[in-house]
């Protein structure tokens, strides 16, 4: 039996996030976008496997960017709502933040670049920061739909969704005022969480960067 993808329940509900986020905007993207990735990343590992048993390897090459499109999509969303929530502090504080202020010289000058990588996509996409291993630093990357531009082996701890679902409903043509909006809801605790848990490993990577 192989495990399956499913869609996380929030941990508050959909109104929790106003007046940054409405409701329905949560409603839809969690309950209908996000849901959507789930169901056919599930539904392309089944094909897969399908294909793999009839040995109908032409369907592959297909199915390998479906599962990978679906699958990114439900990973950065549920990293999306963890890294949110209503009792959000302005500032991550402890280690995250000294290393935010090393990385990228001053916590305002981290919050302009996600905001101005989210802001700048051409078309759909993320603004991701991510733990990468070999040089052991943060980065932000800037993410095409769902995982085109990754940084391989980076690790995502806070994404910005700068997908138009993520914010046109209620802020039409003025993405940048929801990029602003959303430093009012972030989880810093959450997110110093995932930090912690990640900063320790190299993913077996030796030799790859010079040490700092
Ligand atoms: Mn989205």
């Amino acid at each position: 039996m192989m495990a399956r993808y499913v869609l996380p329940e929030l941990r508050y509900d959909y109104s929790a996030l106003e007046p940054h986020i409405s409701a329905r905007v949560m409603e839809l993207h969690h309950g209908k976008h996000h849901a959507a990735y789930v169901k056919n990343a599930n539904a392309a590992l089944e094909r897969l496997d399908e294909a793999l048993g009839k040995g109908d390897f032409q369907s592959v090459v297909h199915l390998e960017r479906t599962l990978a499109f679906n699958l990114s999509g439900h990973m950065l969303h549920s990293i999306f709502w963890q890294s949110m929530g209503p009792d959000g502090s302005e500032e991550p504080g402890g280690d995250l933040q000294r290393v935010i202020e090393r990385d990228f010289g001053s916590f305002d000058r981290f919050r302009r670049l996600m905001n101005e990588v989210a802001a700048s996509i051409m078309g759909s996409g993320w603004a991701a920061l991510v733990w990468e291993p070999a040089s052991a630093r943060l980065l932000v990357a800037q993410i095409y739909d769902h995982q085109s531009n990754v940084v391989q082996c980076g690790i995502p701890i806070m994404v910005i969704d700068a997908w138009e679902h993520a914010y046109y409903l209620q802020y039409e043509n003025r993405k940048s005022e929801f990029f602003d909006s959303l430093w009012n809801v972030w989880n810093w605790s959450d997110i110093a969480g995932r930090f912690d848990a990640v900063r320790g490993t190299a993913v077996g990577l030796r030799g790859a960067a010079d040490a700092a």
